[in-house]
């Protein structure tokens, strides 16, 4: 489940000379800003918006928002709000950039070392293969299978393939975690012969989508 939604926080302001209570007449009161943000597991995400009002000292009466002269109003704002106060409000969204950067870098340093790893390919490498997208006879609802290098020459590498696909890469994974596919039972006892050059044709095509080297 997922908790979001809409809060407010009042943050004091100071005590300001001049304007006439409309209530007591008195000409003291204290400014104050409410900043109203958007909440994601009770972490506020962003500023939605940021109120002022002043409220009188003597009898309490409080004018908010409309009920101020704009030129005071924008007056208040500059002095009540900070950025020490209004910056904490948007450390969801910072979190949340924060978060997808590491996302991306993380995916970026993958992609790196899986054309590494098609460049030089080791015994024992698993790639998760779209069976589509190199046989031409393939369940297309379940297409996402394994191949192993099971030896290598110079210039090819010979392939066990996976008895075993699933309609998503997950299933794959979930096969190499358990290590499953360190059994030759997990394999079709026909072996296919690859270039090595042609790994990175398949990897750029999507045919490889991803290479795990344990
Ligand atoms: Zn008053």
């Amino acid at each position: 489940m997922i908790f979001f939604g809409s809060r407010g926080k009042t943050v004091a302001g100071q005590v300001v000379d001049g304007i006439q209570c409309p209530s007591c007449e008195n000409k003291q009161f204290v400014t104050f800003g409410i900043l109203k943000y958007f909440h994601l597991y009770w972490i506020p995400t962003f500023l939605t918006s940021k109120t002022v009002g002043i409220e009188c000292t003597h009898c309490k009466k409080t004018l908010v928002g409309k009920e101020l002269e704009p030129e005071l109003a924008k007056q208040i704002k500059t002095t009540v709000f900070t950025k020490k106060n209004t910056l904490p409000m948007f450390s969801g969204l910072i979190l949340i950039s924060i978060l997808v950067l590491f996302g991306a870098i993380a995916a970026q340093r993958d992609d790196m070392q899986d054309a590494t790893y098609i460049e030089q390919p080791a015994i024992n490498d698993l790639y998760i293969v779209n069976f589509t997208k190199v046989f031409n006879d393939t369940d297309s609802k379940h297409k996402y299978g394994v191949m192993r290098v099971k030896s290598l020459s110079s210039s090819q590498v010979e392939i066990q393939v996976s008895k075993i696909a699933y309609n998503k890469t997950s299933g794959v994974r979930k096969d190499i975690k358990e290590r499953n596919t360190s059994a030759d039972s997990y394999y079709d006892s026909e072996l296919i012969y690859i270039d090595i050059g042609k790994l990175k044709e398949m990897k750029e095509s999507g045919a490889i989508y991803s290479v795990e080297r344990i």
